[in-house]
């Protein structure tokens, strides 16, 4: 069975994460969005509210399962039997970031492999740090993040 992990900070999930999220749903047996809750960086949402958000957004997808883990992601793989972590490519900044994690990373595991794959055209500009941006400042956000975390969202960025 193939397994893979899709790990990341998801703070909040975008509709580019949800995007990539769908399309390795249908290569891969077994999916898992992994939230690191060691390697917090100051963020809106806590781990436990990025995970029932994204389990919100995800639930027409029956093989994707949300985790929170407090270790190094590859250590996590090794645990669970996951042998493919992937991560997504917007533009040529992503590209020179992702090679040199999953250098690192193989570095960490040899036996675990980093799969790049490219965001959709129409989701290239999308980051959580821009919509996070966008909603402080009044921009329209709907369709760029799941609706189940919109007004939260807004909520949370304007106190
Ligand atoms: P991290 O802090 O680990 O980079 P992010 O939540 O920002 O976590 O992103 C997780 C992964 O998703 C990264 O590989 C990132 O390049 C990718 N990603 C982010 N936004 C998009 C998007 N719009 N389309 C495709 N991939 C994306």
């Amino acid at each position: 069975m193939s397994k893979a992990i899709y790990p990341g900070s998801f703070d909040p999930i975008t509709s580019g994460h949800i995007n990539i999220i769908e399309r390795c749903s249908r290569i891969f047996d077994e999916l898992y969005i992994g939230i690191a809750v060691n390697m917090e960086k100051k963020s809106i949402f806590t781990p436990e509210e990025r995970k029932a958000y994204i389990e919100d957004a995800i639930s027409h997808l029956s093989n994707v399962k949300v985790v929170l883990y407090d270790s190094l992601t590859v250590r996590f793989c090794k645990e669970n039997g996951i042998d493919v972590m992937i991560r997504g490519i917007r533009n040529s900044k992503d590209a020179l970031y992702e090679m040199d994690l999953a250098l690192n990373n193989k570095f960490l595991d040899k036996d675990i492999e980093t799969f790049l794959i490219p965001a959709e055209q129409k989701y290239m500009l999308l980051s959580s740090s821009y919509i996070k941006q966008f909603a402080a400042f009044d921009v329209d956000i709907r369709g760029l993040v799941p609706e189940c975390l919109r007004e939260e969202l807004i909520r949370r960025i304007k106190k």
